[in-house]
């Protein structure tokens, strides 16, 4: 027996749809893993924004209230950030991800914790981005307010 991510019933862990919230039970079950294949052709092809589009667009279907999957949603993240790290060209998609992540932080927690705030901080940072530091710690006042 396995728990719903969803409605935390207790049901056996080959079924593929759960009886209780008729939704499809368990982590990456509305995740189709071709989708990595084709991000990592798009990236080869150049496609860098591309890419990056169809990550975030899973991203926040796997975020969404009502398909909240915590496993895949951090799997994505990261998957986001190491295309960021290997191409840092994509510095603007990084810096609105990082709001995207802390306004569904505040969304669910009703803060940024802390260590998220530093993360975020520190990849502007470490690209010697000034600028994109300040905008952060702006918008971190406006979703706090
Ligand atoms: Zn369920």
């Amino acid at each position: 027996m396995e728990k719903c991510i969803f409605c935390e019933e207790l049901i056996p862990a080959d079924s593929e749809e759960c009886p209780h919230c008729d939704k499809k039970p368990f982590s990456g079950m509305y995740f189709d893993p071709e989708k990595y294949k084709i991000v990592d052709q798009l990236e080869k092809d150049g496609e860098l924004e591309k890419a990056w589009e169809l990550l975030h667009e899973e991203w926040m279907v796997h975020g969404d209230v009502d398909y909240y999957d915590d496993d895949m949603y951090f799997e994505l993240l990261e998957k986001m950030h190491e295309l960021y790290e290997r191409n840092p060209s994509l510095i603007r998609q990084r810096v609105d991800l990082i709001k995207d992540y802390w306004r569904n932080a505040v969304y669910y927690a009703y803060v940024v914790h802390k260590n998220d705030i530093e993360e975020g901080l520190d990849i502007v940072r470490k690209a010697n981005r000034k600028d994109l530091e300040e905008e952060l710690i702006d918008y971190l006042d406006e979703i706090h307010r």
